[in-house]
C-alpha cells in the first residue's frame, strides 16, 4: 500500500531492522512530516505485506545509498510506544554476533507483544455506587462483597474474583448497581516498598549484602557469585542489591530458570517488597504480558522476575540483573537463536554498565573459575540460616543391597523411611526418570520397543497407558503382543521410572499421603498447587524427577533418598561429573531446611566416586578443583572452548553430500580442532537425520568468526538445517 510519493530531494533514507531471519536491515524512505530516529517502532511494506520492524540507522541519502531513494518504499506509520533503548539495540546486534545468528532472528524475540507498540486500549471498570438490587442471589452477594472497597474493577476480574459468570456481573450493571467508570488502560505497577518484609540479616549476611550494594552504589558493570550452601539466604542478602537498585530509581530483573518456581518466589518478593513484581514468561496470559512489556519499556516495574525470555524485554533503564541457580542449564535456549541467559545477562551488564549477580549453592564450573581467579567479586556465605544445619549425607553401596526384583528400595534406605514418617517428617525420594519404565524389552526374542522416527527408545508411562518417545512425543497404545516376534504377554517393563517407584512405595507405605513431581503428570496450576501443599505439609511422601530439586522451599522435609545416584553419570558428555555434583547436593539440599536436622541417603554403585565421597564430607572445592584440573587437562571448558555445528536433514543422500562439502570447507588454522562428522548421539529426532561436528579450540579463539568462515564457503540445500550452538550445554 504506497502513499504519498515525497519529492526526491534530500530525503531521509532509514535502515529498519525486521524480525526476520534476513541478512541485515532493510532501506525505506522516510514519509514528510515524520520524523525518525533510531530504536523507533515502525510499520513497514516488505513484498505485498507489513511488517513490523526497528529504525536500525537513519542516514541522509547524500552518504551514497546503494539503491536510489525514489524507488525506495515510504515507512508507513510509527508507532507511539517509547523508542527501543540504544543499550538495546547493541544487546541484540551483540547477542547475534555472538550466537553466529541474524539480528533479525534476535529481533524476533523482542517483538513478541505487537499489541504493546501502538495507543493502549482503554478499558471500563464498574465500581459499586448505585442502589441495591431487588434480588439479591448469592453470587450477587459474591459479586458485591468483592466491589465493596468501591475501585473500579473489569467485569471478568469481578467475576474471576468472585468466581461467577460474567453475565451476574452484568446483571448487576443493567441493575445500575455498579457504576461504569474509565479505567486507566492498564493497572500501574506500585512502588516497592523497600522497608516492608525486610529481615534482620546474621553478620555473615550483612557482609554480603555490603558487598553487592557497594557494587549496586559503584554504577558500573561488575559481577559478583553469590556462592552460598541451600538455605544460607541467598535470596535475602540479594533482595537487598535489589533494594539498593531501585531506591537509585534504577529497574532490576531477576532471573529463575524454572516457571514452577516463579509462584512462590513472587509471593516472597510480595512479602519483602509489599507488591508484586511484574511475571515474565510464556505462561503470562497475553493482556498481562502487554502490561509488562509496556512497564518495562517505560520504567514504571521496578522489578521484574521472568525466564530467559525477559532478557529481550526493552528496560528503559536497567541497574541490575540477579540470575538465580545460575548454574541450572535451562538458561540454556537450544532451538531458534541458540543463547545461554547467564552469558547474555552479563554482556547485557557490561554494555549497560551496571552489575550482574550470580546465586548458586553449586556454581557452574564457569563462574566458579571466574571467581577463583578474582575476575568475579566472590561473596561467600557459609552457614544455613538460623538453626538450620546442613544434611548429612550418606551413601548406600548398592553392591551390597538387593532389593526384590522390580522394587528400587534399598533395606537401609526403607529403614530411613519408615523412621522419618513415624516422626512425622516428610520424604523427598529423587529418581530423573519420567514415565513407568524406561525400556520395555520382550521376554522371548529380546526385542526393545524403539520410536519408529528417533533413535530412542518409548517409554512406558502406566497412567496414560502408552508407549511414549521422550524426544518427539511420538506415542502408542501399550501393545499386548510384541512387535518382533508376535508372542502374546511377554513384554515386560524394565528399570525403574517415578510411577513404578510410586508403586513400590503405595505398597511399603499405605498410610502415607504421596505426591508425583513429573512434568508430564502436574504441569502449571497443578505444579504450584502441589508445590505449596508439600510447604504446607499436606503430603508424607514425594516422588519426584529434576522438577524438585531447583530451588523449593519446603520446611518439613528431612529425609531425601536418592533412588539412582548413578543416572547422569552414565551419559558421557563433559559435564556429567558437574551435573550429577549440582543435583545431588541441591537435592540433599531439600533436606532439614526447617528446625529438625535432615539427612540424604544416595543410592550408588560408584560410592567410591570423587564426587560422591565430596558430597559425603561436605567438600564442594575438593570436587571442583579436582573437576577444573581435569578440564584444564582436556582443554575443555571452561579451560577451552567449543562450538557445535549440527547439520540435519530428512534426505540421507542430499544430507551425506552436504556433509562431505562442509568437511572439504573447513577453514585451514592451527589453532581449532574439529572432530567429526560424526552421528549425534541422538542421530534420528523427528525423521531427521543429524549429524555433528565438535570445534574444539583454546581459549582466547574466535570461534564466530570460525564457524562464519567456514559457513560461507558452502551452499546450504533447501532440504538441510545447519545450527550453530557456541558453547554447547546439550550432545544429544
Ligand atoms: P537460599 O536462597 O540460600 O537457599 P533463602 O534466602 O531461601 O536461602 O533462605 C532460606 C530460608 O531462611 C528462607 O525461608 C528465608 O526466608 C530464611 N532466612 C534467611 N535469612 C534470614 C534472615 N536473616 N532472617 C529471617 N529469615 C531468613
Ligand atoms: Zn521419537
Amino acid at each position: 500500500m504506497r502513499r504519498d510519493s515525497p519529492n526526491s530531494d534530500g530525503r531521509t533514507v532509514v535502515q529498519v531492522l525486521l524480525p526476520y531471519a534476513l541478512s541485515g536491515a532493510y532501506s525505506y524512505v522516510q514519509p514528510q512530516g515524520m520524523d525518525l530516529e533510531p530504536g523507533h517502532y515502525v510499520r513497514v511494506p516488505l513484498g505485498p505485506r507489513q511488517a513490523v520492524g526497528v529504525v536500525w540507522d537513519v542516514a541522509n541519502d547524500e552518504g551514497g545509498a546503494e539503491i536510489e531513494p525514489s524507488k525506495l518504499r515510504p515507512v508507513a506509520e510509527v508507532y507511539p510506544a517509547p523508542p527501543m533503548p540504544a543499550l538495546h539495540r547493541r544487546f541484540i546486534d551483540w547477542v547475534a554476533n555472538y550466537s553466529v545468528s541474524l539480528p533479525g532472528s534476535v529481533l524476533r524475540m523482542c517483538l513478541r507483544v505487537p499489541e504493546a507498540l501502538g495507543h493502549p486500549k482503554s478499558a471500563t471498570g464498574y465500581r459499586r455506587g448505585g442502589p441495591e438490587p431487588k434480588r439479591v442471589t448469592p453470587q450477587r452477594a459474591r459479586v458485591l462483597d468483592c466491589a465493596d472497597d468501591h475501585l473500579a474493577w473489569s467485569v471478568s476480574d469481578l467475576a474471576e474474583m468472585a468466581g461467577v459468570t460474567t453475565s451476574v456481573v452484568r446483571g448487576l450493571v443493567q441493575a445500575g448497581t455498579l457504576l461504569p467508570e474509565q479505567l486507566p488502560p492498564f493497572r500501574p505497577f506500585a512502588k516497592p516498598d523497600l522497608a516492608a518484609g525486610a529481615v534482620k540479616l546474621s553478620g555473615e549476611q550483612q557482609k554480603a549484602a555490603q558487598m553487592l550494594r557497594a557494587m549496586v552504589a559503584a554504577r558500573t558493570f561488575s559481577v559478583a557469585l553469590l556462592d552460598g550452601v541451600t538455605g544460607s539466604g541467598k535470596t535475602e542478602v540479594y533482595l537487598e542489591a535489589v533494594a539498593a537498585t531501585v531506591a537509585a530509581g534504577k529497574q532490576v530483573l531477576i532471573l529463575l530458570p524454572e516457571i514452577a518456581l516463579t509462584a512462590q518466589f513472587l509471593a516472597r518478593i510480595e512479602v519483602r517488597f509489599g507488591t508484586a513484581p511484574a511475571e515474565w514468561h510464556s505462561a503470562v496470559r497475553p493482556r498481562e504480558r502487554e502490561r509488562v512489556w509496556r512497564a518495562v519499556a517505560s520504567g514504571e516495574a521496578s522489578i521484574v522476575v521472568g525466564a530467559r525470555s525477559a532478557l529481550f524485554l526493552p528496560f528503559a533503564n536497567p541497574g541490575l540483573i540477579v540470575v538465580d541457580e545460575e548454574h541450572e542449564t535451562a538458561y540454556k535456549q537450544e532451538d531458534g537463536v541458540i543463547y545461554h541467559a547467564r552469558d547474555m545477562a552479563i554482556v547485557y551488564g557490561s554494555l549497560g554498565g551496571f552489575p550482574v549477580v550470580l546465586a548458586s549453592a553449586t556454581p557452574s564450573l564457569e563462574s566458579y573459575q571466574n571467581a577463583i581467579t578474582g575476575r568475579y567479586e566472590h561473596v561467600i556465605l557459609r552457614a544455613r540460616h538460623g538453626a538450620a544445619v546442613l544434611p548429612e549425607i550418606v551413601p548406600i553401596d548398592m553392591r551390597a543391597e538387593h532389593p526384590p526384583a522390580g522394587t528400587w528400595l534399598s533395606e537401609p534406605l526403607h529403614a530411613a523411611i519408615t523412621e522419618t514418617l513415624e516422626a512425622r517428617g516428610q520424604v523427598l525420594l529423587y529418581l530423573n526418570r519420567r514415565g513407568y519404565a524406561p525400556l520395555t524389552l520382550c521376554r522371548t526374542c529380546g526385542h526393545r520397543i524403539e520410536c519408529p522416527d528417533c533413535e530412542a527408545w518409548l517409554v512406558e508411562h502406566r497412567f496414560r497407558r502408552q508407549l511414549v518417545c521422550h524426544h518427539c512425543g511420538h506415542a502408542d497404545a501399550i501393545p499386548t503382543e510384541c512387535p518382533a516376534c508376535g508372542n502374546e504377554n511377554t513384554l515386560v517393563a524394565c528399570g525403574p521410572g517415578v510411577e513404578r517407584l510410586a508403586d513400590e512405595v503405595k505398597e511399603k507405605y499405605p498410610q502415607a499421603r504421596m505426591v508425583i513431581l513429573s512434568s508430564d503428570l502436574v504441569r502449571g496450576q497443578g505444579l504450584r498447587d502441589a508445590v505449596h501443599e508439600i510447604a504446607d505439609g499436606k503430603h508424607d511422601i514425594v516422588i519426584g524427577t529434576q522438577l524438585v530439586a531447583k530451588g523449593h522451599h519446603f520446611p518439613g522435609l528431612t529425609l531425601v533418598g536418592v533412588v539412582d545416584g548413578d543416572i547422569g553419570l552414565n551419559n558421557g558428555d563433559l559435564r556429567a561429573a558437574e551435573r550429577t555434583f549440582q543435583v545431588l547436593c541441591q537435592v540433599s539440599g531439600r533436606a532439614g531446611r526447617g528446625s529438625v536436622a535432615g539427612r540424604a541417603l544416595i543410592q550408588t554403585y560408584r560410592p567410591d566416586h570423587e564426587l560422591i565421597s565430596a558430597l559425603v564430607a561436605g567438600d564442594r572445592e575438593q570436587f571442583y578443583t579436582q573437576e577444573l584440573a581435569a578440564r584444564e587437562n582436556a582443554k575443555l571448558p571452561p579451560c577451552g572452548r567449543l562450538a557445535s555445528l549440527i547439520v540435519s536433514g530428512a534426505k540421507q543422500n542430499v544430507l551425506n553430500d552436504f556433509i562431505r562439502r562442509l568437511a572439504r570447507a573447513v577453514p585451514a588454522t592451527e589453532l581449532a580442532t574439529v572432530l567429526g562428522p560424526a552421528p549425534a548421539p541422538l542421530a534420528l529426532i523427528r525423521g531427521r537425520h543429524r549429524v555433528r561436528f565438535l570445534v574444539k579450540s583454546a581459549k582466547d579463539f574466535n570461534m564466530q568468526n570460525f564457524c562464519r568462515a567456514w559457513l560461507a564457503g558452502v551452499d546450504v540445500p533447501a532440504s538441510v538445517r545447519v545450527s550453530v550452538d557456541i558453547d554447547p550445554y546439550s550432545f544429544m
